[in-house]
């Protein structure tokens, strides 16, 4: 390994996991946040929301952010969310899924070669998380890659998502510009662009099932095409 890119057992130690803590202090508006929502509802999770789906998976799912009343109240990504109801349908038809979602963390759903991560952990006000809390929180999506020892495609959810992903990646955005049905090599992971499927896009006609699908059919004959 060349000495510019060996990592020091100091920087490995100071490296974070990929699920940060309950309390993590790292974004003091989202810490205030949280503490705001654990005084007002304290039946919810109210926590960073850990990846959710088997870590040996070779999809990963980036999304963007936990919503205040779906994710962050329920502690699984999207769970809640209107957003899920789309991507969890989308991901049962092409054999990412089993079971019944209901939008409930203990509704026995599954992920089948599948792994979804959000690109900032706790819930945002007006699910606009800053620049600084974007790139603060990617040491996380980091570690949720390097974590995935099979990983080989990724489907970002929206700019946002996409861009911090391609961060993490070490590429340049210029190389890897988002758009949706866009699809990029990055180191040995093939990325997929997909507009975010929130009610905002899925309402305004942004995004329709059928584009959403069309991106999930290429990740299926992506992942289903002989290994050369
Ligand atoms: N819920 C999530 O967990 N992530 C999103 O990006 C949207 C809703």
């Amino acid at each position: 390994m060349p000495a510019t890119t060996r990592t020091s057992k100091t920087e490995a130690a100071a490296a974070p996991d990929s699920e940060p803590g309950r309390d993590c202090p790292r974004c003091p508006r989202l810490v205030a946040f949280r503490e705001t929502w654990r005084a007002r509802e304290p039946s919810w999770f109210n926590a960073p929301v850990p990846s959710f789906g088997p870590v040996d998976a070779r999809l990963l799912i980036v999304g963007l952010a936990p919503g205040l009343r779906g994710a962050n109240r329920t502690g699984r990504p999207f769970t809640g969310d209107y957003a899920g109801d789309l991507l969890y349908g989308t991901l049962l038809e092409f054999g990412f899924a089993r079971g019944q979602y209901d939008a409930r963390p203990d509704d026995g759903f599954e992920l089948v070669d599948c792994r979804i991560t959000n690109a900032v952990r706790c819930v945002p006000p007006e699910n606009k998380p800053t620049p600084a809390e974007i790139a603060g929180c990617r040491p996380f999506l980091t570690a949720a890659m390097a974590e995935m020892p099979r990983l080989s495609a990724i489907v970002t959810l929206g700019r946002i998502a996409h861009d911090s992903t391609v961060a993490a990646l070490g590429e340049k955005r210029s190389r890897v510009p988002f758009g949706h049905g866009s699809t990029h090599q990055a180191a040995s992971v093939m990325l997929f662009g997909s507009y975010h499927c929130s009610r905002y896009n899925t309402n305004t006609g942004r995004l329709t099932p059928k584009m959403f699908r069309a991106v999930f059919a290429e990740v299926r004959a992506h992942l289903d095409a002989p290994q050369t």
